[in-house]
């Protein structure tokens, strides 16, 4: 069986460690690999390795680091379908799911093409009599990044193309579940172009995050994951001094209007809870049906959920793959239970299905619950699973106040044909990412992707232009060139300039 080790300096670095994780296939529920769980010693080579590569990097003019990228982005459009492979054969979503996942991640790189303009500072002439002042904004030195499972390219390239055209260097910390795709991922950039320690991989679990967040060299800290870790990375990193930012689970609400286009809303709402087996942080897990349109929602949705097309992801046809584990889909299945048992109703029950060929793999079949209130485990609790909430509300005030008392606030969307309806969602809905007449609002590279409350912990989103304010610190300059004959003397008094 083969062993996923580490990448230092543009080439595989071996780790002394003989702890291993399992990376499963979880349509098939076999182990096909496992990789490498890293100690303390191989994030220090790894960090020495970034450091000892960051001020060539950070001299490098940034219209040479932007070529780079698009070298990189060339590479990964050949590659697309490689890595889609790698996330379907470990993550278990569908082959063109993963394929846009992968373009999704490829924006970033495009994006960061621009870093040149991007990195510009400011100047004013005569600030004080004489003087004039600029600022620069530069890079802070090795960043780190900490990804989930659920994608295993799209999420390392919302962080580290940015962090490098920005001028820092970068070690990765992939999901032990999916370490594949980022491997391959330095390859590419190291194929691109991208000098020897820039772009460095230690993989692992807690262990190495653990080094990762007290190491003196480490400036900056990316984390996207589940709430509880994303909470302890930013109270950990803060508290070593680090800028951070930890992005964190969800619990996104769509809201159904009685006047939306009800089977445009229901293609929509399919995708967006049961695309991905709902294992992404953006996938709709609760729709909040106002007034009389819950009774017509609830019946078609069941019609197409029951109909859902389940099967490995690599079979061209299917809507759903499996979930990540057995683990996981045994939690799934006790929310279920838990649902039943605290009174909603269960419409369509996923548990218990068996895929022929398949029969060892991880599935859960698409379910439904209606009339969930918010006092229910279902309604409180990411679930991240194929598995959709109908809460029924009176109103659209009624439903704008049940999202803004959620404790998670990453995405949201309202179904509705009224402007003013969406007007005043837009306006009073106090989440991050919001949709109108989209399931899945996930802003496009050259906006910033991030979740408010116990979505987000920190100052910046990611990617986009607020990934150029985290990964950059800005320097004031103010300078005066003193004319020979000037008067001066010694002055005591806080300086003035005018
Ligand atoms: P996770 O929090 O279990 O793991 C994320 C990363 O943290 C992994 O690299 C893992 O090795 C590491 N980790 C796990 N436990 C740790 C610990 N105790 N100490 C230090 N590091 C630890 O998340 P996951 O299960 O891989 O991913 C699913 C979660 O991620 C869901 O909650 C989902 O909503 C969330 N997510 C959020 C976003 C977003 O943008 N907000 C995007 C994708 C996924």
């Amino acid at each position: 069986m083969t062993t996923i080790f580490n990448w230092i300096n543009n080439q595989p670095a071996h780790s002394v460690s003989t702890r291993r994780n399992d990376v499963t296939n979880p349509a098939k529920g076999e182990v096909i690999r496992d990789v490498v769980l890293s100690n303390t010693d191989d994030v220090n080579a790894a960090v020495a390795a970034a450091q000892a590569a960051f001020p060539a990097w950070r001299d490098t003019p940034p219209l040479r680091r932007a070529r780079i990228m698009m070298k990189f982005r060339e590479l990964l459009e050949l590659n697309r379908d490689k890595l889609a492979a790698l996330i379907t054969e470990e993550h278990g979503k569908t082959f063109d799911d993963a394929q846009g996942s992968v373009t999704r991640g490829l924006e970033v790189v495009e994006f960061a093409q621009g870093i040149a303009h991007m990195l510009k500072g400011e100047i004013a002439e005569n600030v004080g009599t004489g003087v004039d002042s600029h600022s620069l904004n530069q890079p802070l030195g090795v960043c780190a990044g900490i990804t989930p499972f659920n994608f295993p390219a799209m999420v390392p390239l919302w962080m580290f193309p940015m962090a490098i055209a920005c001028g820092n260097t970068f070690v990765l910390k992939p999901s032990e579940k999916v370490p594949s795709c980022s491997m391959l991922l330095a390859q590419l950039a190291k194929e691109a172009g991208l000098p020897d320690g820039v772009l460095n991989i230690v993989n692992g679990d807690k262990e190495v995050v653990d080094a990762l967040l007290s190491h003196d060299d480490v400036k900056a800290v990316s984390f996207v994951g589940s709430t509880p870790i994303a909470k302890y990375i930013y109270q950990t990193a803060a508290e070593h001094g680090k800028r951070v930012q930890a992005l964190g689970g969800a619990k996104n609400h769509a809201v159904v209007m009685p006047d939306c286009d009800l089977d445009f809303t229901i293609n929509a709402l399919m995708g967006a809870a049961y695309g991905s087996a709902g294992e992404r942080c953006m996938a709709i897990s609760v729709a909040v049906a106002v007034g009389d349109v819950a009774d017509a929602l609830v019946s078609k949705l069941a019609e197409k959920a029951q109909a859902l097309k389940i099967n490995n992801g690599m079979v061209a046809g299917t809507e759903m793959g499996p979930v990540i584990s057995a683990i996981h889909r045994e939690k799934i299945l006790g929310y279920i239970n838990q649902g039943e048992q605290e009174g909603a109703t269960l419409v369509v029950d996923g548990r218990g299905l068996s895929v022929t060929g398949h029969e060892k793999g991880f599935f859960v079949g698409g379910t439904l619950f209606d009339h969930v209130t918010p006092d229910m485990t279902i309604y409180k609790e990411e679930i991240f699973g194929p598995v959709l909430c109908v809460v029924r509300v009176e109103s659209l005030e009624e439903a704008i106040a049940l999202i803004n008392k959620n404790m998670y606030a990453n995405g949201t969307a309202v179904f509705t044909s009224n402007g003013a309806v969406a007007r005043r969602f837009e306006n009073a809905i106090e989440v991050g990412m919001v949709g109108v007449n989209v399931p899945i609002p996930v802003p496009i590279s050259f906006f910033s992707f991030g979740g408010w409350r116990n979505s987000l912990f920190g100052d910046q989103h990611i990617y986009g232009p607020e990934a150029i304010r985290f990964y950059t610190r800005s320097k004031v300059i103010t300078r005066r060139w003193p004319e020979s004959g000037m008067a001066h003397a010694n002055s005591f008094v806080m300086p003035t300039l005018g």
